[in-house]
């Protein structure tokens, strides 16, 4: 049974909290998915995803989860040459396995997990040759850690023919994210992330270079075949039938990220980070050995991977805070026993979280 929660409570990495008003948004009747309304509707639905994109580029919608358009990207983004994938986290590792699923040859460069990648070894490793893309994830959800993309994309962008295909997922609308300022080939999301929509659709921008790479890729199969998903996109339309509900609730939620500005949605995600890091110094000055794990610097504004002391479990300490109201999301695979997270992400606000930080050093001491 779901507990009874009050509202802005739940603090998992994704799916994130969603506010009633995009809830209800989805028991709008039905209409055609062809004709004028759906149009009109995805017309809509561009200026504000291209808010939040930072672009003026067609914004895909797909009606698939975040890991669709991780397949996409490699199937339209490879054409023949070998892929870097960047891995240090599950997300990440799961980028490169997507990779390999898909028939590319694929050289995986890993950190520990926790850490980053350093743009200069990049700019070494892609001087080898015969990359057609670099494969990362921006901000890796399993251990909190933030890549430097702005510094990434710089570096890829002087080798010539490798693009750049991002996991954004709990980047764009929780971190900076600059889409043409910085030349992205291929960034994507999911809704149900720092977006705060229900799971259930992602979404992507593709650059020129991306499409004229996708010309040439073989074996796209049919559903992630960006070249017709984009030919729809330039007459509002799309190739099957859309996830018309969530539509309806990403309209009302693009209305209330613009309301707040996606610039002051990236500070107050800073502030929240802010909060939790600053909270967790307090509580060590005060003899707890609680960290964060990833290093100073290099923190996701949308989630917080905190390490535990000797003696503590992750589930133990998932379930004391959910019998206290408050739901946190434990350590992913490898970091299950040792670590807990804290999603910080989507429409929560600074105060409450410091409510529930709050109850956690209760539940820690
Ligand atoms: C959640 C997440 C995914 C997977 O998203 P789905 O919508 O579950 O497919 C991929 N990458 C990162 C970084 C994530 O946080």
């Amino acid at each position: 049974m779901p507990i009874d929660l009050p509202p802005g409570h739940f603090f998992l990495p994704g799916p994130t909290e969603v506010h009633p008003d995009v809830l209800a948004a989805q028991a709008r009747p039905m209409i055609g998915h062809r004709g004028r309304a759906i149009e009109a509707m995805l017309a809509r639905l561009q200026d504000g995803l291209k808010q939040v994109f930072l672009t003026e580029q067609p914004v895909i919608v797909s009606t698939s989860s975040a890991t669709g358009l991780m397949e996409a990207s490699v199937r339209n983004g490879v054409a023949g040459g070998r892929v870097l994938s960047l891995v240090n986290g599950a997300f990440s590792s799961r980028f490169a396995e997507i990779a390999m699923a898909c028939g590319h040859d694929t050289e995986v460069w890993s950190v520990d997990w926790g850490l980053v990648h350093d743009p200069a070894e990049l700019d070494a490793r892609l001087g080898q040759g015969g990359f057609d893309a670099v494969t990362m994830t921006h901000s890796e959800t399993s251990t909190g850690a933030l890549q430097d993309l702005e510094a990434i994309a710089s570096v890829t962008r002087r080798h010539e023919g490798v693009l750049l295909l991002i996991d954004s997922v709990t980047g764009v609308a929780g971190a900076e994210v600059r889409t043409d300022d910085w030349a992205l080939d291929f960034v994507l999301t999911g809704s149900q992330k720092a977006l705060a929509l229900p799971p259930g659709l992602a979404f992507a921008v593709a650059s020129p270079a991306m499409l004229d790479r996708s010309a040439q890729a073989t074996n796209k199969g049919y559903y992630f075949d960006l070249l017709p998903l984009m030919k729809s996109l330039e007459a509002f339309q799309t190739p099957s039938t859309p996830a018309i509900s969530l539509l309806y609730a990403l309209e009302v939620q693009l209305e209330r990220i613009m309301a707040e500005g996606i610039e002051q949605r990236w500070e107050r995600h800073a502030a929240m980070r802010l909060a939790t890091v600053e909270w967790i110094e307090a509580m060590r000055s005060e003899g707890s050995e609680i960290a964060v794990l990833a290093p100073e610097g290099h923190r996701s504004p949308t989630i917080t991977c905190i390490s535990l002391p000797e003696g503590r479990s992750g589930p133990e300490v998932v379930a004391a805070m959910r019998e206290r109201g408050w739901i946190i999301g434990g350590g992913y695979s490898r970091l299950k026993e040792s670590t807990i997270r804290i999603g910080h992400m989507g429409d929560h606000d600074p105060q409450v979280l410091g409510q529930l930080l709050g109850t956690l050093g209760e539940v820690l001491s």
